[in-house]
């Protein structure tokens, strides 16, 4: 008899995008001529940045000739990409990362997903709460969560990302072995400075743990005090991988590239206390499982790192910042306390009420569909998260309506 993998039972969260979608069509059902803004969603809205048109255009062109066609490419991504990332994102900001420590990838939610699988089923697990819900779907598919009871697994250390603590989380006063971190924080928005990630590493370091560090909003850093890579505190290539992402950086939602970097001095220990290099099990991990990114969209991938596109960049991630900075000065006119929106594309409200009642609200009386904070854990109770990712005209519209219907 074909059996199931029963920890698929135990997951939960698909629950909110559903229920968000059944609510506004019912909405969509009763109101046929409402104009719905969407700040919901975590997908960007501005097309692909002209540097990365053009060189995906030549990509192309060259797998259309016999002479520079290309085949299956190296799966941990062309050393031209991997050269590139590793000198402008690290070595350029004095964080001593190499291209052969890069892994080049077709998305950091695959990556984030697949990593667990290099360790042991019974490691303790600490992960942000809220947070992406990949992280925690991901352990409970592979049997590490335990049981899920009053809101919560069983076998998790919930990293609490409060008011009270600034939305960052407090260390953890137990040991643990594996440390997901998130920062400018999904949903949040919240961001770390160096000193607190320093006391991160300084834990894992202490207690032979990794931490698991998702860099996907790093873009929208523009405090230039605020770290945009782990690898920018020292001794954090022994106790980290991060992960970032050409989706918000550059619009790759639909493209798809993104990169791990895996230093060769990070370590993990097998069940005799032997160190073991988590690079070479990486390696050996995308080698068996991952055919690599397509040629055209490591070339598009590239171009975001020449001089236009660099330029380009800026600009669309100003675009949406600027988006946030008009949602934050609305949110704080109506007299809601809020977090996230400065260096983030995602403004966390405290509606001082239940979140999905406020999410209805917002939604009947103003046609703007939010994400209520409780689908990205139970500490998002109370919260909605407003994304910034739209055109500047519709978040303008939203927060005349949003003003409208609250009327204060
Ligand atoms: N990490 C975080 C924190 C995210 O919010 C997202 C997407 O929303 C991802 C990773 C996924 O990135 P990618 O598109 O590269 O899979």
């Amino acid at each position: 008899m074909i059996r199931i993998n029963e920890n698929y039972l135990k997951l939960q969260s698909s629950y909110l995008f559903v229920e968000i979608a059944n609510r506004v069509s019912t909405y969509q059902k009763e109101n046929p001529d409402a104009e719905i803004i969407r700040l919901g969603i975590g997908d960007v809205t501005l097309p692909l940045p002209p540097a990365c048109i053009e060189a995906f255009k030549a990509g192309v062109k060259e797998m259309a000739s016999d002479v520079t066609f290309r085949g299956y490419g190296p799966e941990q991504g062309y050393a031209f990409l991997r050269e590139t990332i590793a000198f402008n994102d690290y070595q350029s900001r004095g964080a001593d990362i190499h291209s052969d420590e890069i892994f080049v990838s077709d998305g950091a939610k695959c990556d984030t997903g697949n990593i667990q699988e290099l360790f042991a089923a019974d490691i303790r697990l600490a992960i942000p709460d809220p947070v992406y819900p990949v992280y925690l779907d991901t352990n409970v598919m592979a049997g590490r969560t335990g049981d899920f009871n009053h809101g919560r697994y069983d076998d998790i250390l919930y990293l609490e990302s409060l008011p009270e603590n600034g939305f960052v989380p407090r260390l953890p006063e137990a040991p643990v072995d594996l440390i997901y971190l998130c920062f400018p924080n999904n949903p949040t928005g919240a961001t770390i400075s160096k000193d607190t990630l320093r006391k991160w590493v300084d834990f894992a370091r202490e207690n032979k743990a990794l931490i698991l560090y998702d860099a996907a909003y790093e873009a929208f850093v523009r405090d230039p005090t605020l770290p945009r890579s782990i690898f920018e505190i020292e001794g954090a290539r022994d106790v980290a991988i991060e992960f970032k992402s050409f989706s918000k950086t550059a619009g790759f939602t639909g493209t798809r590239c993104a990169y791990t970097v895996v230093p060769k001095r990070c370590t993990a220990y097998d069940g005799s206390g032997q160190k073991h290099s988590l690079h070479a099990l990486w390696n050996r991990r995308q080698s068996t499982k991952f055919n690599g990114v397509s040629y055209p969209v490591q070339k598009a991938a590239e171009a975001t790192y020449s001089e236009h596109g660099k330029a380009q960049i800026i600009e669309m991630t100003d675009y949406y910042l600027k988006n946030a900075a008009l949602i934050r000065k609305e949110m704080a006119a109506l007299g809601f306390e809020f977090v996230g929106g400065e260096n983030s594309p995602y403004i966390w409200i405290n509606c001082n009420r239940d979140a999905w009642e406020f999410f209805d609200l917002l939604l009947k009386t103003a046609g703007v569909v939010t994400t209520p904070g409780p689908g990205f854990g139970k500490c998002g109770e109370g919260f909605i998260r407003i994304s910034a990712f739209n055109s500047y005209e519709n978040v303008e519209k939203a927060m005349a309506r949003i003003r409208d219907a609250l009327g204060r």
